[in-house]
């Protein structure tokens, strides 16, 4: 069977990670969450004092910053040359660190060969922001799944506190409204639907709705390729 790359777009909190997670089960896919890149920069140009307005400095970080995802005992795991920072890399200081760093051209430049290496051999599902736009422009689904504010907000409220990193539902809204803003504003690559981009929106919608429809797609692209 054609193996296929599947593309997931869309603003914080909307759900692409969990059914990003779903349909990769479903299908035996890899699942590439590339946020996780963006915000392995970010945790290793703040560790070593680089601002996110140093280009010159983010270059030479990014040139010789080894990440990568590693599958153990608990789950797929982001690794920065020896170091798990996976436990660093999800706190509100990175997401707007990450939004940060990833308006760079330097950064963009940099993880794109990255991401294009990771979807080489197909059979993946890809979460990000310029998935079906930027990286993978040829993807064989792309999906756009997004939510209203408020309820996405009131998702990332909900995980930050199972997380143990509770911030009251406003301070999530108004980080989440800037992030969003940040990243649909920025010249490189922003955030936006690709033209080909199936558009989802899970506001009134349940998890196991949202893959159905996904599901659905796929399947009629699958039986397309026969
Ligand atoms: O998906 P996640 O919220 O972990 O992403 C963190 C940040 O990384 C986003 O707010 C965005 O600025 C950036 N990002 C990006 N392009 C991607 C994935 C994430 O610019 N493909």
């Amino acid at each position: 069977m054609k193996k296929l790359v599947i593309t997931i777009d869309g603003p914080a909190g909307a759900g692409k990670t969990t059914v990003s997670k779903a349909l990769a089960d479903r299908l035996q896919y890899k699942y590439i969450d590339t946020g996780a890149l963006y915000r392995g920069v970010a945790f290793e140009a703040k560790a070593k004092g680089i601002s996110p307005d140093d280009e010159h400095q983010l270059e030479a970080l990014c040139n010789n910053l080894e990440l990568r995802f590693v599958r153990n005992k608990k789950g797929v795991r982001l690794y920065s040359g020896e170091s798990d920072i996976s436990d660093y890399i999800r706190t509100p200081e990175m997401s707007m660190m990450a939004s940060a760093v990833s308006a760079r051209p330097v950064v963009r430049k940099a993880l794109l060969g990255l991401q294009r290496k990771m979807g080489a051999e197909k059979a993946a599902v890809f979460e990000g922001r310029d998935m079906g736009t930027v990286v993978f422009p040829g993807a064989d689904v792309k999906f756009f799944l997004t939510a209203d504010l408020i309820i996405r907000a009131s998702r990332r409220h909900k995980e930050l506190e199972e997380k143990k990193l509770p911030q009251n539902l406003e301070a999530v809204e108004k980080d989440m409204a800037r992030r969003d803003n940040n990243d649909s504003s920025r010249e490189v690559a922003p955030l936006k639907p690709a033209d080909d981009a199936i558009l989802i929106d899970s506001t009134e919608c349940s998890v196991e709705s949202v893959i159905e429809q996904m599901m659905k797609h796929i399947n009629e692209k699958i039986a397309a390729t026969l």
